[in-house]
């Protein structure tokens, strides 16, 4: 761990806050390497609608409401993978992921 940040809550924060404020952020090999493994173990989690497909049992073509609704609150406990370019809308909520280089900082 660092001086910097006790724990992953503290470094999500710190990595969010300098992104709010459109500031690069640089990680130390330690840091890089904790971020790097945390970020493979969430890639190999399924997303929301995945988790909805697992789940149907009349194995509807459109995710049925009761199929999305569970997955939701499964993926808000255990966490769920968010492809670049994805559109996650929560609580009324836009959050816009993976923009492209240019339109950052
Ligand atoms: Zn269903």
């Amino acid at each position: 761990m660092s001086s910097v940040w006790r724990n992953e809550k503290e470094l999500a924060e710190l990595l969010i806050a300098r992104a709010n404020r459109k500031r690069k952020v640089t990680l130390t090999p330690e840091t890089a390497l904790f971020v790097g493994l945390k970020l493979m173990t969430a890639a190999e989690k399924p997303t929301r609608d995945e988790v909805a497909k697992m789940l149907c049992n009349s194995k509807c073509l459109q995710l049925c409401y009761n199929c999305q609704g569970t997955a939701n609150m499964i993926v808000r406990v255990y966490g769920h993978r968010v492809d670049p370019g994805y559109d996650e809308v929560e609580g009324g909520v836009t959050h816009q992921i993976g923009s492209r280089p240019e339109d950052g900082r």
